[in-house]
Formats: structure tokens, C-alpha cells, sequence
């Protein structure tokens, strides 16, 4: 009797642990386009139209290479739209006696997973996930015994592990990281390069009008859609990056610009993310294509492999080491509603509507917009962190909770109170302005402190940190900024936090 194994929507990947397990002679592949999975959040109808694209594309790579493949558009008149009922089904009519399936990203659907084997009346194994680059139970010894989780120490012990730009034992240069010098606003003359584009094919764009059809309001924007959505496209674009990009990727990190929204980032999370590219092979085609000649192609190389093997592996860690209670955290005991321009962009803050327009148009924002940006206001105003976080979940192509949660709570909130970040990133509007050419042209203005065109992150930076002060002051990370406040005049503070009252009241009624 066949065996059946359910490929999830991020886990695009030949090379998964389900499929080792199933013979492609007699067993069964199930892929299916689920509207639970498309409206537990709105996701961005590009990120929808993204993932669609590439499943499709992914079950005729599994047909090529012999398996038997049955897959379940969203609009098929039998499809249930649910996991478990389309899979009775199929267990039904194909005889099935197993279940087989690689375990999920998301506490959500592993919880469920756990009781199909009861539901569907068939035996359930859950395959191990090996696309990272530590397991959950490594992750977990590594945390065992610990005072702190600090990234930087999960680092070091990555880069060991993996031997990744290693020098004997050393790591390559005599530092383990050169984040000092990736700070630098752009120059203006340095030219970015043009990403490769991807003309729309016919599957593509069965699904455009698919999603058209069944989510004519949905947030988003998919007009001239590029993406990559084969294997084959995403590795062109990972080669394309580390020759074309990679070299300024370090040294403007950091850097914002108006008319200008990926920068000398990669834009390959998403791909990552949902199997088309693996993080090993990322990490290694770049270490062995590209040439270190100078520091700062040392500096860019080490910044994009610390991203990949620590951030990315550490964030993982911490979601399945803190889930589920992590989801609950409120440090602040925020509870305002998510202003409406985060769905419009309809505001004066030439930042903020900027972010938020890009957000709408290609489902991505770059590390610092997220952080600096959308999750600083988000901060300082003080919003109640589910909002936050459904929101993020939402509009991002790469966004899925295991990655995107404890970027939220963790760094762009600090709403798990210091488990990953040693100080909230909060900042006034000064910092936008190194590192960003949106001031030049905002309605505000970025150098008052008081008045009606302050710019509002200046009035919410000194509020946040007047309002959080006993749950902040004593952090020796916060000491100037407090000892600025302690000297603050106590009526230009009034004037402040009256400000921050009334631009918090009127976007957050
Ligand atoms: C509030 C907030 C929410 C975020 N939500 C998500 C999310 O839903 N999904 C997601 O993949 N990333 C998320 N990030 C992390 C980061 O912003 C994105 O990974 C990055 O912007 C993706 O763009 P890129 O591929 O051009 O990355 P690059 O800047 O080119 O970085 C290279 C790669 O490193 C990895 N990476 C870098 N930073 C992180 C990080 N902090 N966590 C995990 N991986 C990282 C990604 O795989 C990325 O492709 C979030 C960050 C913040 C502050
Ligand atoms: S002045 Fe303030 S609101 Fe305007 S772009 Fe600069 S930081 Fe953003």
C-alpha cells in the first residue's frame, strides 16, 4: 500500500527529509493552495501570487524528476481547504498507510500535525526539518545553562562549527565580526546594480488572476512582478547578488535612501525561506566566489555570512525554544491599535509613508527599514505587540512566524524584554537622518524639538523613554540617553510628552 507525503509551501526542496522517505514508484506527493493558510493573516497578495507561483513550479519539478504528484489548487471544486479533509480524501481514494511529512516552521501547524495521525487514521511520521544548520535539540543545548542568549556567542560557535571564513582556528582577518565599519551612509556615487528580472511565464500568471479573482481587496500590489520562482531563477539570482552586490553589501548595510529600496541587499530571504535556495549552499557559494582582495570585501562577506548562519539560525532557536508563551509577550504592557497608515501609507512622515508604500508595492523592506522604521514608530507609540506582529506576518514575502516573531518582539519591540537585544532599538529622528535621505524632503522637520513640525520621533524617543523609565534606566546601554533626560528641562519634557500624547490619541483612536 502507498505511503502519502505532503509537501508544505515552504518547503520547495528536493533535497527535503520527507521525500527520502517514500519511494516515487508507488508513493504519493500531495501539494495543496489552502485558504486557511492564506487568511489566518491578510498576506500581501504578491507574497500569495510568490508562493502559488513557486508550488506549482516546484510539483513540475517534482513530476520531472518521477514522482507521482497530486496537487490542489485553491480553486478546485474538491478542495476542502483544510489540510486533514483533503488528505482524508486522497487517503481514501489512493489507499493509502502512511502519512509522511517534514516537520513544520510554525508552532501553529506542528501543533496540528500532532494530531493528524488520530484524525486521518493512518500512521503520521514527522521527518526532522535539515534544511538549518543546527537542529531545535542543538539549539537547545546551546542555550542550556546560559546567563544570556547573546547572538554574538552563537556565532563564534557557528562559525567553528561550520569552518566558515576560518583561519585555523581563528577567524579570518583576527575578528569574528566588522559591524563597526558597516555603518556608512550611501555616498551617492556608488552605483547600485540593476537586479535580474524575471519575466511572468503562463503559470505565473494563472495564478496573477487567480489571486485577483479571490482576493480582489487583499493589501498589495503585483503589478510588474519579477520574482524568481523556480530553482533555477533563484540560483541565478544568488550568483547575480554575491558578483554584482555582494562587494557593498557590508559598508552601506545600514543605509536608507528615498527612491531606493533594496540597496546592496540581497533579496533572497523569501527564496531561503521557502526552499528554493538552501542556507548552505548560499553561505558556500559565496565564500568560494567571491574574491577577498581589500577590508571591506572582508567586511561584506562576513556581515551576509553572520546574517545566514547566526541571525537566521539563531532566530530559529529562540522561537522553538520560547514557543508558545514567547507569542504572549507584552513587556511594555502596550495596548494602542495599529495606526492606519500602516496600511495606507497615508501620513506626513516622508520615512514612514515611503517604507510603507514600498511594503505595499514588493512585499519587502530592507533589515533597517523594518527596524528602524516601521518597528521604531511601532516602539515608541507603544503599540500592543499582536498588532505588530500579524502585521509584519502579513506584508512580507519571507515572512513566516518562526523567522518574523522574534525579529518583532525581539528586535524591532523589544516586547520579550531583552531575551535578544540588550537595549531596545528605539531612536530619534536624528538617526534616520545619518543614515537616510528621507528628512531632506519630509513635511517635519528633524532638527526641532518642540513645536508643530517636529519631527514625531522626536517627541515619541524622549516620551518612550520618560514612560518605560523603571523598566529601562538601570540599563547601562541606556545611560547617556537617560542622563540627557534626568537634565532635560522639566517643561520643555511637559511640552514633549504632551506632544507624544496627542500624536499617539490621533492615530491610534
Ligand atoms: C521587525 C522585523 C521583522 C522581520 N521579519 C522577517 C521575516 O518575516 N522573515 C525574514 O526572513 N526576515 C525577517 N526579518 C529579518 C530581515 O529584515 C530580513 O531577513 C531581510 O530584510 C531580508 O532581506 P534580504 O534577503 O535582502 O536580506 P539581507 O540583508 O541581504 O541578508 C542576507 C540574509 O540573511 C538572513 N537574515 C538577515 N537578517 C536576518 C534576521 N534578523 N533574521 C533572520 N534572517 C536574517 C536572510 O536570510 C537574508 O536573506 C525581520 C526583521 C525585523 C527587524
Ligand atoms: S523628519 Fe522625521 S518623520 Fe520626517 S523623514 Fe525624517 S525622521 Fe522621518
Amino acid at each position: 500500500m502507498p505511503k502519502l507525503c505532503l509537501i508544505l509551501g515552504d518547503q520547495l526542496d528536493l533535497q527535503i527529509s520527507s521525500l527520502n522517505k517514500i519511494n516515487k514508484e508507488h508513493d504519493w506527493v500531495v501539494m495543496m493552495e489552502i485558504k486557511n493558510e492564506t487568511n489566518y493573516v491578510p498576506h500581501h497578495c504578491r507574497k500569495m501570487l510568490f508562493l502559488f507561483s513557486a508550488m506549482r513550479h516546484f510539483n513540475e519539478s517534482l513530476k520531472e524528476a518521477g514522482y507521482q504528484t497530486i496537487y490542489i489548487p485553491l480553486d478546485a471544486e474538491d478542495n476542502h481547504h483544510c489540510f486533514v479533509e483533503n488528505m482524508r480524501i486522497i487517503v481514501e481514494e489512493k489507499n493509502i498507510n502512511s502519512l509522511i511529512v517534514c516537520e513544520a516552521g510554525e508552532w501553529r501547524l506542528q501543533n496540528e500535525m500532532t494530531t493528524w495521525e488520530e484524525t486521518i487514521e493512518v500512521p503520521v511520521t514527522i521527518c526532522e526539518d535539515q534544511r538549518f544548520l543546527i537542529s531545535r535539540d542543538d539549539f537547545i543545548q546551546f542555550a542550556e545553562n546560559r546567563k544570556s542568549l547573546l547572538m554574538e556567542d552563537f556565532y563564534h560557535m557557528m562559525r567553528k562549527k561550520l569552518g566558515y571564513l576560518m583561519d585555523d582556528n581563528k577567524p579570518l582577518g583576527g575578528k569574528w565580526n566588522y559591524d563597526k565599519n558597516n555603518r556608512s551612509k550611501y555616498d551617492s556615487e556608488t552605483p547600485i546594480p540593476k537586479r535580474l528580472n524575471f519575466a511572468a511565464d503562463q503559470t505565473t500568471q494563472e495564478v496573477y488572476s487567480l489571486i485577483k479573482t479571490h482576493f480582489p481587496k487583499r493589501f498589495g500590489n503585483m503589478d510588474h512582478f519579477n520574482e524568481a520562482c523556480t530553482r533555477s531563477h533563484a540560483l541565478q539570482s544568488l550568483q547575480h547578488f554575491v558578483k554584482h552586490i555582494l562587494p557593498n553589501f557590508g559598508k552601506y548595510q545600514d543605509a536608507m535612501l528615498r527612491n531606493e529600496h533594496l540597496m546592496f541587499h540581497s533579496r533572497i530571504s523569501h527564496l531561503i525561506n521557502c526552499g528554493l535556495l538552501n542556507p548552505r549552499e548560499v553561505c558556500e557559494y559565496a565564500i568560494a566566489h567571491f574574491t577577498i582582495s581589500n577590508q571591506e570585501d572582508l567586511n561584506s562577506i562576513e556581515a551576509f555570512i553572520r546574517q545566514i548562519i547566526g541571525w537566521r539560525e539563531y532566530i530559529r532557536g529562540i522561537y522553538w525554544l520560547k514557543m508558545p508563551q514567547y507569542s504572549e509577550s507584552n513587556y511594555f504592557e502596550t495596548h494602542n491599535k495599529l495606526p492606519d497608515f500602516y496600511w495606507t501609507a497615508k501620513c506626513k512622515m516622508n520615512c514612514v509613508q515611503k517604507v510603507v508604500s514600498d511594503t505595499h508595492k514588493y512585499a519587502y523592506s530592507h533589515h533597517i527599514q523594518r527596524l528602524m522604521i516601521t518597528g521604531n514608530l511601532a516602539l515608541l507609540m507603544g503599540i500592543e505587540p499582536k498588532e505588530v506582529h500579524e502585521w509584519y506576518l502579513a506584508v512580507y514575502v519571507d515572512a513566516y512566524e518562526w523567522v518574523e516573531l522574534p525579529n518583532t518582539y525581539g528586535m524591532g519591540i523589544y516586547a520579550d524584554g531583552g531575551l535578544l537585544a540588550t537595549k531596545p532599538y528605539a531612536a530619534s529622528g536624528n538617526y534616520i537622518n545619518k543614515m537616510s535621505d528621507f528628512c531632506k524632503s519630509c513635511h517635519y522637520n528633524v532638527k526641532e524639538k518642540t513645536g508643530p513640525n517636529t519631527c514625531p520621533f522626536n517627541y515619541l524617543y524622549w516620551d518612550f523613554l520618560d514612560r518605560n523609565k523603571e523598566k529601562l534606566s538601570a540599563n547601562h546601554r541606556l545611560f547617556m540617553p537617560y542622563r540627557n533626560l534626568e537634565k532635560m528641562d522639566e517643561d520643555k519634557l511637559a511640552i514633549i510628552k504632551q506632544d507624544a500624547k496627542k500624536f499617539i490619541n490621533k492615530h491610534c483612536s
